[in-house]
């Protein structure tokens, strides 16, 4: 018989990891301990702010070198990416794209920006990604094969693409939903939004896709205040985001000239040299939050009805944030829990709503979602700044 979760048994362990550090503690806060002021410093003395400078080429380039994919092209933030990305890709208004209900919000507003229709799939436990055997099954029912592609037999809609995410900086299982896109002529983009640093069998993700979309918003494992990018290893790919996030502005040393309707989405000089210093350190905090994770881990190994969730055996995380997953009959203590934390100044979050519960997307097309209900009721994201490990 197991006792009812005392939920000042779950803080005494959250404070044996976080007491030496000054409180409050927010969910993740930027790291500046490197060549941050120099490389700024540099651009506003040098005068170049904007999308032309040499840091916004670099920081491609290091991108690159860093994940191993051929092409990245800085933007504006992830969102910017994810919208380019289905632009790019070829989605078209009234196609559906399939994507995880459990997801940020960024993930379905770019679907929705180029008038497609999201389709939500769920979620598997095991990595808290998009379920592939169930979205098997579901294909199998619901989709219908022709020549020109796989169409919604209950809506008459093409499915054109499969947006993957890769959640808390844990890798989703790529090959098998590699797979359906194959069978089912889907387009497979990888939001990596929150996977800089993780590691799907031994390659960097953002290799599965067509093209992949990563962020650097304030929050995430490494800033440029805001800031996105897409990675590809199509070099057309890239070279066709590069035009269109330019305002599709034909190159040339002085007429303005612009061949189709373009989009002020590159990334500044400004946030690029940020990104560039921030990069420097990015290996050292993955090292730290994999300790973290580790810490986390130990802390609450010997207690029942909760666990801290810990990477698929193939893949190696940036744990970016660490989650305290309750067992469901302890799901009805997460918002004590949450309201307590808080009450002691560790700023703990819940998953994001379901995509499905929200009032805009709540008439979209969606498969059994009972997995990512679930995981919904039980996640609970605790602080995960990398200086939260000294
Ligand atoms: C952060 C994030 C994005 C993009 O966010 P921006 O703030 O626009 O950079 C997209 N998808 C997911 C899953 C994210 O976590």
């Amino acid at each position: 018989m197991k006792n009812n979760i005392n939920i000042y048994e779950i803080m005494e362990r959250l404070e044996a990891v976080l007491s030496p550090y000054p409180h409050p503690l927010m969910l993740h806060e930027p790291c500046f301990e490197g060549n941050e002021w120099e490389y700024t410093k540099q651009c506003l003395d040098s005068g170049w702010v904007s999308s032309a400078g040499k840091y916004v080429e670099k920081f491609e380039q290091h991108l690159a070198d860093f994940t191993g994919v051929k092409q990245a092209v800085a933007l504006v933030n992830g969102t910017a990416a994810l919208h380019l990305s289905l632009l790019l890709a070829g989605v078209k208004a009234g196609e559906e794209v399939l994507l995880p209900a459990l997801t940020f919000i960024a993930t379905a507003n770019a679907v929705s920006y180029i008038k497609a229709v999201p389709h939500f799939v769920d979620s598997s436990e095991y990595s808290l990604g998009l379920d592939s055997e169930k979205l098997s099954l579901y294909l199998q029912e619901m989709a219908h094969l022709k020549a020109q592609g796989s169409f919604n037999k209950y809506t008459g809609r093409r499915i054109s693409a499969l947006i993957v995410m890769h959640t808390f900086g844990h890798p989703v299982d790529l090959d098998p939903l590699l797979d359906l896109c194959e069978k089912y002529q889907m387009i497979l983009i990888e939001d990596a939004a929150e996977a800089l640093g993780s590691y799907y069998k031994g390659k960097h993700v953002g290799h599965g896709g067509l093209l992949s979309t990563l962020s650097f918003n304030g929050n995430k494992i490494i800033t440029t205040g805001g800031g996105g990018a897409i990675l590809s290893n199509d070099s057309e790919m890239a070279a066709r985001a590069r035009h269109l996030s330019t305002q599709a502005k034909v190159p040339h040393p002085w007429a303005f000239n612009h061949d189709q309707i373009g989009f002020n989405y590159r990334m500044p000089n400004l946030n690029a040299a940020l990104g560039c210093a921030q990069l420097e350190q990015l290996p050292r905090f993955i090292e730290k939050k994999r300790l973290l994770a580790q810490r986390y881990q130990l802390a609450f190994s010997s207690l029942a009805g909760i666990k801290i969730f810990q990477e698929a055996d193939y893949a190696t995380s940036n744990y970016w944030l660490n989650v305290l997953l309750l067992d469901e009959e302890y799901s009805k203590e997460r918002d004590r829990l949450l309201e307590l934390t808080h009450q002691q100044g560790i700023m703990t979050r819940p998953a994001w709503t379901l995509m499905h519960k929200l009032p805009m997307y709540k008439d979209c097309p969606r498969m059994d979602l009972s997995t990512a209900e679930s995981l919904e009721r039980r996640i609970i994201n605790l602080p995960s700044s990398a200086f939260l490990v000294q």
